[in-house]
């Protein structure tokens, strides 16, 4: 084993050990039935000091890199993706602070020590009907005389809906030139309502529910970054997209893996009449499964290296974006196929509502709607080998 393997394997045992994925797992089930939020993972986690994985020592924390918040998330997401997804939202806040602290810039350090501090950090940038995403704002932002502003505006699928302190959050200046503003606002500040609008189809316990701003405050003290609007270069939202990406493949990576395992425990388990054997023994059944397996296998080695780059902080320029949202687009398909292998390989069993299997399958449709879909993100690439 190398070095790195074993730090892995110590972090692992440190802070998501065997018999904790099994409760996860045994929870996940009746979080999905009952449509409830994670309430007993995130006393868990948040007790293990799992939330702090990103603060660095310096600030009381462990130090963690992104590659091996990455390694954690895909283990977390074995027993409990939607847990797994949810929690992401948080650790991304850190893994931003982080990475803007090794390229030089600490103005974000309040962040580590209020997570030292228990506060609990959430993502609010989706918006309906924005797909410039990070790069516009339909939520108006009014400056108030002392550098401050007020939010009005809504932000979809908020993950950590329940249990979330501080929310990042972007808005659009148009008082000027237009400016958009990323900051934090507070939950207990006054105009904040968040909807209990929540049935969806997966990842139900993560709890993404709109969060509805009017005149929110956001101090001074709050406002991380002024962008112009567009494709402007800048280290915040880099640093976000970065983490985003990587993180939420780590997940849809984690959901692949399970379901790959349930695929073989299903073809072993089932028998088949005609051949006289399990399907594990059937020849098609085995090319199946062996489909999945390679469909799943660059996913985590991609996801590694893009990782350690980011973590050396290598300059791959406009050849960030392409591999960043490659890592989580090919993470999100192979979960998709390989939750579809399981269903096969299990037979109507797994078609259950109550199965494991039916619940990966439900769970891993949700990669469809991160940004940018398959659909939004092929102008890039065919822009990079155009050269237009
Ligand atoms: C499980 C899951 C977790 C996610 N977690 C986060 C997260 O933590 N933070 C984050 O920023 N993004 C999160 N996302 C959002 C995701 O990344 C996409 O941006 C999102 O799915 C938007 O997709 P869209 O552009 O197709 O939505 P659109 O088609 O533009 O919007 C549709 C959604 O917006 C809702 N909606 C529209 N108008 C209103 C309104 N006035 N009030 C309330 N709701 C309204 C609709 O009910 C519907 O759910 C999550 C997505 C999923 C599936």
């Amino acid at each position: 084993m190398t070095d790195r393997e074993a730090r892995h394997a110590q972090l692992a045992e440190t802070y998501l050990p065997d018999e904790l994925l099994e409760r996860f797992r045994e929870r996940a089930a009746r979080y999905d039935r009952e449509n409830a939020f994670f309430d007993e993972d995130f006393v868990e986690l948040r007790d293990r000091g799992y939330l702090r994985l990103f603060v660095p020592e310096e600030l009381g924390g462990p130090g963690l890199n992104l590659a091996e918040v990455s390694r954690l998330q895909q283990r977390l997401a074995t027993a409990a993706p939607a847990t797994a997804l949810a929690v992401n939202m948080h650790l991304m806040c850190g893994g931003v602070v982080k990475a803007m602290f090794d390229r030089g810039d600490r103005s974000l350090a309040y962040v580590f020590e209020e997570t030292m501090a228990g506060e609990v950090f959430a993502f609010g940038i989706s918006e309906p009907a924005n797909d410039w995403v990070l790069q516009g704002s339909n939520t108006v932002a009014v400056p108030q005389g002392d550098g401050g502003y007020l939010l009005s505006g809504v932000k979809i699928f908020t993950s950590l809906s329940p249990v979330w302190t501080r929310l990042i959050v972007h808005g659009l200046d148009s008082t000027g030139e237009p400016d958009l503003v990323y900051g934090f606002v507070d939950r207990d500040a006054a105009g904040i309502t968040v909807s209990d609008d929540w049935d969806v189809i997966g990842m139900r316990a993560s709890h993404s529910r709109a969060t509805i701003l009017k005149d929110v405050r956001m101090p001074p003290g709050r406002v991380a970054r002024h962008v112009p609007p567009g494709r402007v270069p800048d280290l915040l939202t880099f640093a976000i997209t970065s983490n985003f990406q990587l993180l939420i493949g780590s997940v849809y990576a984690g959901v692949a893996r399970r379901a790959l395992d349930l695929a073989a425990a299903g073809l072993k388990r089932r028998t088949s009449a005609k051949s006289g054997t399990t399907y594990a023994e059937v020849p098609e059944s085995r090319a199946r499964l062996a489909d999945a397996y390679l469909d799943y296998l660059p996913v985590p080695a991609q996801l590694e290296t893009y990782c350690r780059d980011f973590d050396d902080v290598v300059d791959h320029g406009a050849g960030w974006p392409l591999r960043l949202v490659s890592a989580r687009i090919n993470a999100s398909a192979a979960a998709r196929r390989a939750a579809e292998t399981a269903l096969i390989c299990s037979g109507g069993s797994g078609f259950g509502n109550g199965d494991e299997v039916s619940r990966l399958f439900r769970d891993a449709t949700a990669g469809l709607f991160h940004p940018p879909s398959v659909d939004a993100a092929r102008p890039m690439y065919a822009a990079a080998l155009l050269d237009d």
